[in-house]
């Protein structure tokens, strides 16, 4: 069989022929040239218009990567032909196999930007002999179609998170459908005011906001203004995911104080190596926390009465009805204020300033999926790590984009990837 019939099994064009491949002998990494030529009888494309016109002139041949084959290098090779197009001008003819602003084939840039989402960028540009500029290219191009050809139809419920990058206090605000059948990142940016997530509902539109049944987000004052003025009318909800992890700050900063307070006033460190042990759930605990945490609990120490609040609280969460649950939060607010937790207070009063919002929970039950946000902000900080040495906001919200954004591909006639 001939590399022709192969690649006219896997990408056909019909205006244009495969020539005899040959293998290149000018380059360090063993390579395939396939000659291309346009059928005798086809008229070029003019790229500014996509109408056929007249021939004008050829440029000198130019190399478009393809595909590798068996660790072997595959570019095409063609002289792109000029128009003569009385709309456009005298400019280059328009080709199936690329765009002409990269040297990669768009075959081989979907190629790479599937790979890349299932290895680093790094990695993928080391196997398949290739730069991570041109990875990033890839993804690019994948991503930027993908945005335009998304359907925003139908979604119900969103999640609101933040999420810090870099050193310092630097975060991102990201959007996530969160319906039960449908689950993806929707939109990206900077800083997590009021102005960035106006800017997020803006892009994906006045209709979109309407639509929404469902919002869900944490107790951050700028997001619950901004999506009581765009999404008044869904039911907000305040996350459980959220909530529990500001229980958990208010652990550990009882507990940072507190051990500090007995160290001060010359007592054993009985709460050094404690603070997994107070911030995780007791069925997580290793054996050795286990019994970390039973010698704890002998003690009437701060920290321990602040994690059996918060072990408490988890009840919450079980409750069926609004009400019911609602009495437990008043009984719980009230029992932690009368404590000296001052951090833990902090978060009763802020649970209670609330209410409303943390008890629709219960109201939007089985109409969005609990653990989602969570699940999104595991795997974009995951992301984020793996893409270590990714500076530039740019880089990053693009690998979220294609990691989490779930974006749509076109139908190929074959998938290389
Ligand atoms: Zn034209």
């Amino acid at each position: 069989m001939q590399l022709q019939t192969i690649l006219n099994r896997v990408e056909p064009y019909k205006s244009f022929v495969y020539e005899t491949p040959r293998f290149a002998d000018d380059t360090l990494h063993p390579t395939i040239e396939v000659p291309i030529r346009p059928r005798a009888n086809g008229r070029p494309v003019c790229s500014g218009c996509g109408k056929r016109r007249p021939g004008y002139d050829r440029l000198p041949p130019r190399r478009f990567e393809f595909v590798p084959l068996w660790q072997i290098a595959v570019v095409f090779v063609y002289a792109l032909r000029r128009v003569d197009c009385p709309r456009c001008g005298v400019v280059a003819e328009r080709v199936p196999w690329s765009n002409c602003k990269s040297r990669l084939t768009t075959t081989y840039q979907w190629f790479l930007a599937g790979w890349a989402r299932r290895l680093s960028w790094k990695e993928v540009a080391t196997v398949f002999h290739t730069t991570w500029d041109h990875v990033r290219v890839a993804v690019h191009h994948a991503v930027a179609w993908g945005l335009i050809h998304r359907d925003l139809k139908g979604v119900k419920a969103v999640g609101v998170d933040e999420i810090q990058w870099r050193r310092g206090h630097h975060y991102l605000t990201l959007l996530y459908q969160i319906d039960e059948g449908c689950k993806r990142l929707l939109w990206i940016g900077r800083e997590r005011t009021e102005a960035s997530l106006r800017k997020g509902l803006d892009v994906l539109g006045e209709e979109f906001c309407k639509g929404l049944r469902f919002v869900c987000s944490d107790m951050w004052r700028p997001y619950l203004n901004v999506l009581a003025e765009r999404a008044g009318d869904a039911v907000h909800v305040l996350d459980r995911f959220h909530i529990m992890k500001k229980l958990g700050e208010a652990i550990d900063e009882v507990r940072a104080g507190e051990a500090r307070r007995m160290k001060q006033d010359g007592y054993e460190p009985l709460l050094k190596h404690s603070r997994w042990c107070l911030l995780k759930r007791p069925e997580n605990l290793t054996d050795k926390q286990t019994v970390k945490l039973d010698e704890l609990l002998r003690y009437n120490l701060q920290s321990v009465r602040a994690y059996l609040h918060r072990e408490d609280f988890q009840r919450f969460w079980e409750y069926q009805s609004a009400g019911w649950a609602g009495k437990f939060l008043d009984e719980w607010t009230a029992r932690v204020m009368r404590s000296r937790l001052l951090p833990l207070k902090k978060v009763a009063r802020g649970l209670r300033a609330h209410r409303g919002l943390l008890l629709n929970w219960f109201r939007a039950k089985g109409a969005i999926s609990a653990g989602t946000v969570e699940g999104f902000n595991n795997k974009a900080k995951l992301t984020m790590r793996k893409s270590y040495g990714f500076r530039e906001y740019e880089t990053i919200e693009l690998a979220l984009y294609h990691q989490l954004g779930a974006l749509p591909q076109p139908k190929f006639t074959h998938e290389f990837c």
